[in-house]
């Protein structure tokens, strides 16, 4: 059963896996920033200091690192080897190596991938930055460093959820898990590329705005008000939220297509994400069913 749209909003701060929902739903204003390849590094800095619930913050004397194109992982000692086990893992699949070269022979984007030991199980991508023409120029992926293990709920989740053990255990190895929700970032970055950066910006700015006036209104969501901040944002802020985590769902179940090779493996697998997908997540079907 689908939770009330409200209530689960109002959860939502303690029940988040993904932070780009935090960011996406209570993100003050991102920072506007210059294309310049030279003011990267001083932009990463009020980057930081413009968004709110950031974790693994880039700290001060990373922001002074060259600039460097590509993707840049920044890894501690400690957990090199698991991150290059799931690394390695998500590189098996065709999805995640074309999508890996497409960032790592990027000159004009950066790609950071850092590992923070803050909701260990979850990842999210945020401290995206644009370029004056609105072209995406850099992101950064912040994954959890256990995140090889912790299923996420099928009604926002339903193809990280349906790799659970009860069924798949068999079938899927941990880093598989690691490697479905590297791929689920990697949606992410896709479709913020894919939009124009003005309207992220849009929808990150009146976000908030509708939720203040949401909570003062006696959670009236047909007052004129909040009617007209949703058609300027194209949504309410948790259909823009469900629309951002199934497009990172779709690139996590793109890799699982190309990694599961054994039929009854993956039929039972897809089955499972299938039946997730028409429980609660029916509006949004078409871009899972293009994936078999
Ligand atoms: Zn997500």
């Amino acid at each position: 059963m689908r939770m009330p749209r409200f209530s689960f909003h109002i959860g939502l701060s303690t029940t988040l896996f993904c932070l780009t929902s935090i960011q996406g739903l209570y993100a003050q204003t991102p920072t506007f920033l210059n294309g310049e390849r030279d003011v990267v590094n001083s932009s990463l800095t009020s980057t930081e200091v413009s968004h709110t619930g950031v974790r693994g913050p880039i700290a001060s004397s990373e922001a002074k690192l060259p600039v460097k194109n590509g993707i840049r992982e920044v890894i501690p000692q400690k957990y090199k080897e698991r991150y290059e086990e799931w690394k390695n893992e998500f590189l098996a699949a065709e999805t995640g190596r074309r999508q890996w070269e497409l960032y790592e022979h990027n000159d004009a984007f950066m790609l950071t991938i850092m590992i923070s030991d803050e909701d260990k199980h979850g990842a999210g991508t945020s401290k995206y930055m644009w370029d004056d023409n609105g072209k995406l120029i850099a992101a950064t992926i912040v994954l959890g460093s256990r995140i090889n293990e912790g299923y996420p709920n099928p009604i926002y989740y339903p193809v990280m959820n349906a790799l659970a053990p009860d069924a798949t255990a068999a079938m899927v190895k941990n880093n598989v898990l690691a490697a479905a929700k590297i791929a689920h970032e990697f949606g992410h970055v896709k479709q913020v590329a894919g939009m124009d950066g003005a309207t992220y910006r849009l929808q990150n700015q009146l976000i908030p705005l509708y939720n203040e006036i949401l909570l003062k209104n006696g959670r009236n969501t047909k007052d004129p008000r909040l009617v007209e901040l949703a058609a300027k944002m194209g949504g309410t802020p948790v259909e823009i939220w469900e629309d951002r985590e199934y497009w990172g769902e779709a690139n996590a179940m793109l890799f699982l297509r190309d990694r599961i090779t054994d039929q009854s493996a993956h039929r039972e697998l897809f089955g499972r994400i299938n039946r997730s997908v028409a429980l609660y997540a029916r509006d949004y079907s078409e871009r899972f069913e293009q994936i078999k």
